[in-house]
């Protein structure tokens, strides 16, 4: 529960939390934001809002809906970040592009109520193995562009969310990460399992899987960008794990990577 993670994030000596909006109602976002308060802990993002990819009028506003109330609970939680997922192909076309501009047109919509909330939209590019069932949006350079197109001069806050599970592979990625620095609202990390079982929910922790985290981490400290990572692990394997395990594993790798990081600065 939200509860359990409060607490034991604080126990372990972790200064911040990145709360799920599905977790929030337990105890309401004003409880929460307290409660995470009173831990000592400050918010990162609240993931997670988008899922814009609608093509239906009357859907495609109810999803505008919900993600003006996502802005709401982020500000209620003391989130400055509301983190975006575009959605997948609705089912029943291919037209891919058009999708991805409706995408576009739903994020274009939220910049008034984002900005009227004094929270920032971080838009999430997915690994193309999603493009189909949950984000059309999927390298961080069309995330960027989108950037570029709805907000050129930043001042709008959009940004981007670097998370290597989903990058890792890119061919682009150190000029991506370079263009990301200034828009980088969030560095999510774990790793990519090598053979992997499920494409969602066997998510490595950091060090067991493929991606160069100590490459990727350099990448993104020589870019400026500020290090707060947060560990994303969709993992049946660590879920199944006494979560203070977890935790501790979590930190221990994180700090083998920082290591290595700034052994060669
Ligand atoms: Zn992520």
């Amino acid at each position: 529960s939200l509860a359990q993670a409060i607490d034991g994030y604080a126990r372990a000596g972790i200064t911040a939390i990145g709360p799920w909006r599905e977790e929030v109602p337990e105890m309401g976002p004003e409880r929460a934001a307290q409660r995470i308060r009173d831990a000592g802990l400050k918010v990162t993002g609240l993931c997670r809002a988008g899922l814009l990819s609608v093509l239906d009028e009357a859907r495609f506003r109810a999803a505008l809906d919900d993600n003006r109330r996502a802005i709401d609970e982020a500000a209620a939680i003391g989130s400055k970040v509301v983190v975006l997922v575009a959605g997948g192909l609705p089912s029943g076309t291919v037209e891919l592009s058009a999708v991805r501009q409706r995408v576009a047109e739903g994020i274009a919509g939220l910049i008034p109520d984002a900005k009227a909330a004094g929270v920032q939209l971080g838009i999430e590019p997915l690994h193309p193995v999603y493009a189909a069932d949950r984000c059309v949006i999927n390298t961080l350079d069309q995330a960027l562009d989108l950037c570029d197109s709805l907000d050129p001069d930043g001042e709008n806050g959009l940004g981007v969310i670097v998370d290597t599970y989903h990058v890792w592979w890119d061919p682009g990625l150190a000029e991506a990460i370079d263009r990301a620095a200034p828009r980088t609202l969030g560095y999510h990390i774990n790793d990519w399992m090598s053979p992997q079982t499920d494409p969602l929910n066997d998510r490595g922790m950091m060090g067991d899987g493929v991606i160069d985290l100590v490459g990727i981490t350099r990448l993104v400290r020589s870019a400026g960008i500020p290090l707060t990572p947060e560990v994303e692990l969709f993992s049946d394997r660590w879920w199944a794990e006494d979560p203070d395990v977890v935790v501790q594993t979590c930190i221990e790798r994180w700090r083998a990577i920082t290591a290595q990081v700034i052994a060669t600065d």
